[in-house]
């Protein structure tokens, strides 16, 4: 069976594309490998009528809804191969199995490379994160430490004290220029230019010079790259944003490769579930008119 459009990623963004062309009687294949970008965290924030809602659970009624439509086939997997053109595309998973599809849709997120300092991967999304809208109100104003990466970090300590008392912590990077140090002095931020040699506790920093800081929650801008090289390897083009490498897509959210589609993290800026599902909602639909209009 040819599916009309094959959504490689059964997340936030690749559901709520998928959830448009069901309703639209379309033939839609999900496959899904279950790895959420927020998988770590144990409550989402900042999505309306889910503020505070277990990321899974959203992900779990998300998907008992859309097991509704009797168009959909869900395949719980990882696609290894994606190759062919536009209506003629086959994708083939782990299983040794291959699907063809008309559209292809990639809605795989991305993946988060973390600074290599000892503690920081275990503490990811519990007492580390990157997003403040995400998880800064949690934090009641308490102490914030902003462990330095690159330029996105300057901006991560400038923009924190909104929600509590703000140590930025260079661990060694060159950190901010002179203009970006006198904003953060006005904006009450406290330097420390030393590495950091590992984290303990809820979010404890040791230095290098054997002081531990404590601190309420850590921020720090991961870099990201598109979780899965398929769309690469096809020859879609990508792009860089102030996080990382993401695929490059038109106002449609088509890819460089006709009939291939991106949606979510991996073809948006910045990042977030309700942004994620915007971006579906739209995909889905431009996914539909160009079956419905192919020649644009
Ligand atoms: P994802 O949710 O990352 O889903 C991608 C899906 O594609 C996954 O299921 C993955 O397994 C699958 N996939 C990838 N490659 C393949 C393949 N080859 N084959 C099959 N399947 C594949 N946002 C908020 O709004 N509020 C928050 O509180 C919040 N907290 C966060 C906490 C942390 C620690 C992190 C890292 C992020 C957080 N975010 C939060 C951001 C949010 O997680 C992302 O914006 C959102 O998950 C993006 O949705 P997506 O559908 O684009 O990608
Ligand atoms: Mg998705």
């Amino acid at each position: 069976m040819t599916h009309d459009v094959i959504v490689v990623g059964g997340s936030y963004a690749g559901m709520a594309a998928a959830l448009q062309l069901l309703r639209a009687r379309r033939k839609v294949l999900v496959i899904d490998a279950g790895l959420r970008r927020n998988r770590f965290a144990s409550h989402s924030h900042g999505f309306i009528g889910q503020d505070g809602i277990d990321p899974a659970e959203i992900a779990r009624s998300a998907r008992a809804q859309l097991m509704r439509y009797p168009t959909l086939t869900w395949v719980e997997g990882t696609a290894h191969t994606a190759e062919g053109a536009r209506d003629d595309f086959a994708v083939g998973t782990d299983t040794g199995v291959t699907h063809r599809g008309r559209r292809l849709l990639f809605a795989t997120g991305v993946r988060d490379i973390l600074p290599d300092i000892p503690g920081l991967a275990e503490r990811w999304g519990r007492s580390v994160f990157h997003c403040p809208y995400c998880h800064g109100y949690e934090l009641d104003q308490g102490e914030i430490g902003v462990i330095a990466t690159g330029p996105m970090s300057v901006h991560q300590a400038q923009l924190l004290p909104e929600w509590g008392r703000v140590t930025f912590l260079l661990n060694g990077t060159e950190g901010p220029d002179a203009e970006a140090r006198r904003m953060l002095e006005t904006r009450g931020v406290t330097i420390e230019e030393g590495p950091i040699t590992g984290l303990s506790g809820t979010a404890d920093v040791t230095l290098a010079d054997g002081r531990r800081l404590g601190f309420a929650g850590l921020f720090t801008a991961s870099t990201t790259r598109p979780a899965t090289p398929l769309a690469e390897q096809m020859g879609c083009e990508t792009t860089e944003n102030a996080m990382g490498r993401m695929i490059r897509t038109n106002e449609a959210k088509e890819s460089s490769v006709p009939g291939v589609f991106a949606c979510g993290d991996v073809a948006r800026m910045p990042h977030s579930v309700s942004l994620a599902v915007g971006d579906g909602a739209w995909a889905g639909a431009q996914i539909h008119r160009s079956l419905v209009w192919p020649d644009g």
